[in-house]
């Protein structure tokens, strides 16, 4: 661990936005789930959520997608419905990428609230019972004559519209986690050969040095 690697990790830490994440409804196309993953790391998103393809589970990761699945966690959930309501559950407003009735253009929302972006699977899109249960429902306009976006690319359209937002609003400028949970990824994101063994032995990390060295 080199001080400039520490720095760069604390940098990137300090950043991070606990109360902005995605929720991905049955996204099955690796490059795709890994696109929207690399779109989270670059806005500060710390935990994304996914509801598994019936089949085959979460996609495996792209190889191309630049690691960012090392620095964006993923927690999964059985189905999309129980996922919003957890979400919700959690004081975020849960926004449905999704075409319906009550739809409004994305830029319309506060994206400075706790916030989780429905995306839907690339043939099926949101359920209507998922988007039922969100907050809201959100849509990109759309002017050609195709009637969709890949995936991905709407999920960096949205969080890009948030990451202006929290800009403006200086939510980065302070870190939005706590010391510990600070301390806690400094020690995981340095050292994640490491960090599982003391999980295992039930110990608390050690405390590190200003550079990111482990006590001797
Ligand atoms: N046939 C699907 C449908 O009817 O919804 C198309 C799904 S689209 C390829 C995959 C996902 O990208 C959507 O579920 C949504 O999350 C997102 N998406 C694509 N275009 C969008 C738009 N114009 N506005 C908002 N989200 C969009």
């Amino acid at each position: 661990m080199t001080p400039e690697r520490f720095a760069k990790i604390s940098g990137v830490l300090n950043l991070r936005q606990p109360s902005l994440t995605v929720l991905m409804d049955e996204v099955n196309k690796p490059h795709n789930f890994s696109a929207v993953l690399r779109t989270c790391d670059a806005v500060g998103v710390l935990t994304a959520h996914a509801v598994p393809p019936k089949h085959g589970g979460l996609p495996t990761f792209n190889a191309t997608s630049g690691s960012a699945e090392k620095w964006v966690a993923v927690e999964s959930h059985a189905d999309a419905v129980s996922a919003v309501r957890q979400l919700q559950a959690g004081g975020m407003q849960v926004l449905a990428t999704h075409l319906s009735q009550r739809s409004v253009d994305y830029r319309e929302l506060d994206y400075t609230r706790p916030t989780c972006v429905l995306l839907g699977a690339e043939k099926w899109g949101v359920s209507d019972e998922a988007a039922g249960v969100a907050d809201a429902n959100i849509i990109i306009p759309m002017f050609g004559m195709v009637q969709s976006l890949n995936v991905s690319v709407a999920a960096a359209t949205i969080l890009f519209e948030a990451q202006r937002q929290r800009l403006a609003a200086g939510m980065y400028q302070t870190p939005q986690l706590s010391e510990a949970e600070l301390q806690r990824l400094r020690f995981e994101w340095a050292y994640p050969e490491l960090a599982p063994l003391y999980v295992a032995r039930g110990e608390a990390y050690p405390a590190l040095g200003e550079d990111g060295e482990l006590p001797s």
